[in-house]
């Protein structure tokens, strides 16, 4: 299926110089949707995967159907103060100055394999923060899966050596 269709791209949103690749389109389109997350979950199975986890808010939309479809659970990597009980925080660089992610400390059990889902990869900021809690956490980063990748931005450096697994690619 040509995924592509389903992607609008928004020039100079939310701010100049960006296109915004949205995927709502995808997400509106029952058949679209559900291919581009049974790619995901063949992938998951291949991998052999315990649990999913997913940044906010993009990643809990591919992730969540993942997860269900399996039959495993879902642990959701969040900005600070969101999560009510103890957490755990990793730090990653933005063009201006640091942000900081969260997970419950109790997310992932040690000895884990886990999948990482998010719609989109960028610089890899976002990924690599999240691959250090989990890592924190004693669990085994064991893939990474986006619907789109933006090339240009070379995320993929920061993923290194872990596996991963793209849809379509800008
Ligand atoms: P990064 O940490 O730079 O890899 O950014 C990844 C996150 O930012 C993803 O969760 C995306 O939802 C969002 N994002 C970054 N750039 C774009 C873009 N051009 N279009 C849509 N979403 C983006």
């Amino acid at each position: 299926m040509d995924l592509k269709k389903y992607i609008a791209t928004i020039p100079d949103y939310p701010e100049k110089g960006v296109m915004f690749r949205d995927i709502s389109p995808l997400m509106a389109d029952g058949n679209a949707y559900s291919y581009a997350i049974r790619e995901i979950v063949q992938y998951a199975i291949d991998k052999k995967i315990d649990v999913i986890v997913g940044p906010e808010a993009r990643g809990f939309i591919v992730g969540c159907p993942v997860a269900f479809d399996l039959g495993i659970g879902f642990a959701p990597v969040r900005k600070p103060g969101k999560l009510p009980r103890e957490v755990i925080e990793a730090q990653y660089e933005k063009e201006y100055g640091f942000d900081t992610l969260t997970m419950h400390a109790d997310a992932i059990k040690p000895g884990q394999r886990v999948l990482i889902v998010d719609d989109l990869l960028a610089t890899g900021g976002t990924v690599k923060a999240t691959i250090e809690l989990i890592e924190k956490l004693g669990g085994i980063v064991a893939g990474c899966a986006f619907l789109i990748e933006l090339d240009d931005l070379k995320g993929r450096e920061k993923i290194g050596d872990y596996a991963y697994k793209v849809l379509m690619h800008y």
